[in-house]
């Protein structure tokens, strides 16, 4: 999955992440600040951290893979938003 993430590295605005963090998948869907709001949402659903360690866990669930599956489509679909948005501005 390519997300055609430019190499600014992440957009955060609100809670700056360590200097040089790159927008992998990884950062977006874990550890990204501006996704803190539906992580939790996602944690309060499932009653689980979601980690590098849980994620396997989440998606090899029935009960919680489709959860997850949501979540990584709305931190895609405003990923890509953002992307858009910034390359209209350049
Ligand atoms: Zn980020």
């Amino acid at each position: 999955m390519r997300l055609g993430i430019p190499p600014g590295g992440c957009a955060a605005k609100t809670v700056q992440p360590p200097a040089g963090t790159q927008e992998t998948i990884i950062h977006l869907l874990i550890d990204c600040p501006q996704h803190d709001a539906i992580r939790e949402d996602l944690q309060q659903e499932l009653q689980m951290s979601l980690c590098r360690d849980s994620a396997s866990i989440i998606l090899g669930d029935d009960s919680t893979r489709d959860a997850l599956k949501k979540f990584c489509v709305k931190v895609a679909t405003k990923a890509i938003g953002r992307n858009k948005a910034s390359n209209q501005d350049s």
